[in-house]
């Protein structure tokens, strides 16, 4: 048995570990035989001097070893496709693309992770829906999607139990962002949840991990390999993060925007990003069609309101109520004027990230309760021309004081100028 402090050593003086040292060190956190203070040295020194791909594939391999792994494919008899998304604000993309994709035929067990930091969850949204339960077994899961075709779970304790503590600790040890530490983390629970094809959204921009384009095709291209050398198809869509995705960034009120882009009434670059997100999904699963074709159908589906009656089932399903007038409403609205006309240059997803964690929409340390029906609702993008006295956005708070100081904090993410609007798509990049 190695000593770890023997492993953080070498790794913090830029030495590449052998396979079998980083499985001891990965096995031994997931099994409390290393402690969480070594751990954290191990993961700044992987932050400063980084992993090599032999590192990094073993650190994959390690995680997915750490616990069960699921077979999908055998238990519902169907090619399994799959989504991720590296994380960013307002992303409900996974909330909608489920249930149109699964109106399509293509079946889809989805496990899904909280928010951490200024990025929301899947399942933190999920459960601003009255009863909704994020918590099946496996028979359940299995049961659920053989029935209705869906089921958006949490991640089980038995699947990858190393990242379910690596994650929590690389988010208080500022080590989240870290090329080599999210393409395991991502690709380990993907792997292991047996899914044979993958689209993965690598965000990118001031409100995700990757700050820079180059930044995002390195995690991409990383993730692409380890997805591959494990026999799996795998598509990167890198899509824009420097302003919230949609208007809504705050649980329930994603529920409800992601809604509304199930029904075709979406935001136009929630909704472009969705319908992309199906259209590939779609081609690579088990219905041998093509991506235009794929897109064509998700489009019917929406149009038709066969997404719309799958959602319905879903949350019931889950015990959830399908009618949006039970998610819970914020007491306080208040509104964030432009000061001035122009033209939105920036929008700072960070900013309003940030703004809608002050007011409760996430957690700033693992133990804190979120409040589902408090964030702020984007009412103008990056482009949008606005006169003086303008709504920008509106604010939705549990009490008038946190109201006026996200008010300040959004108006702040703003940034008003006379250059010509930017229309920038919000899928920047396919890499496959
Ligand atoms: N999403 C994950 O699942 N893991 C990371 O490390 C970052 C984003």
């Amino acid at each position: 048995m190695i000593a770890a402090e023997e492993l953080i050593q070498r790794k913090r003086d830029g030495e590449e570990l052998a396979s079998e040292e980083i499985a001891e060190l990965v096995l031994g956190y997931a099994r409390d035989t290393v402690p969480d203070y070594q751990m954290a040295a191990f993961c700044m020194a992987v932050y400063f001097r980084g992993l090599s791909p032999r590192e990094t594939y073993a650190l994959t391999d390690a995680m997915i070893a750490s616990g069960e792994t699921l077979d999908l494919a055998g238990a519902l008899g169907r090619k399994v496709v799959d989504t991720h998304s590296t994380g960013g604000v307002g992303d409900k993309t996974t909330l909608a693309v489920a249930p149109i994709v699964a109106a399509c035929g293509v079946p889809m067990a989805k496990m899904s992770g909280r928010g951490l930091g200024h990025t929301g969850g899947t399942l933190d949204k999920l459960e601003s829906i009255p009863g909704f339960r994020v918590e099946l077994s496996t028979r359940e899961l299995v049961a659920q999607v053989r029935e209705i075709g869906l089921a958006i779970v949490g991640q089980t304790a038995e699947l990858v139990p190393a990242d379910l503590k690596l994650y929590a600790l690389r988010d208080v040890t500022a080590t989240v962002d870290q090329l080599s530490l999210i393409a395991a983390s991502v690709m380990s629970k993907k792997l292991a949840a047996g899914a044979q094809a993958i689209v993965l959204d690598v965000k990118v921009g001031s409100g995700a991990f990757m700050k820079t384009l180059d930044d995002a095709r390195r995690l991409a291209e990383t993730m692409l390999s380890l997805g591959r050398d494990a026999g799996r198809e795998v598509v990167c869509l890198l899509t824009d993060m420097d302003q919230p995705l949609g208007a809504a960034v705050g649980n329930a009120l994603e529920i409800q925007e992601a809604l509304e882009t199930v029904c075709g009434q979406g935001p136009p670059d929630l909704t472009e990003l969705v319908l992309d997100g199906c259209a590939r999904l779609l081609a690579l699963s088990d219905l041998g069609i093509d991506v235009a074709e794929g897109r064509a159908r998700a489009e019917a589906a929406v149009a038709d309101g066969t997404a719309h009656a799958v959602w319905n089932r879903w949350l019931e399903a889950q015990g959830g109520t399908a009618d949006p007038a039970a998610l819970e409403r914020a007491p306080f609205v208040r509104e964030v004027i432009a000061a001035r006309a122009g033209t939105v240059e920036h929008l700072d997803a960070l900013g309003v990230g940030v703004a809608a964690l002050r007011l409760g929409a996430g957690r700033r340390v693992k133990t804190d309760v979120i409040d589902h029906a408090v964030g702020v609702v984007c009412r103008v993008k990056r482009g949008g021309v606005v006169a003086a006295g303008d709504v920008l956005a509106e604010v939705h708070a549990r009490r008038e004081e946190p109201a006026r100081a996200a008010v300040d904090e959004v108006a702040a993410a703003y940034m008003i100028g006379d250059g010509p609007p930017d229309h920038r798509p919000v899928l920047l990049e396919v890499i496959d």
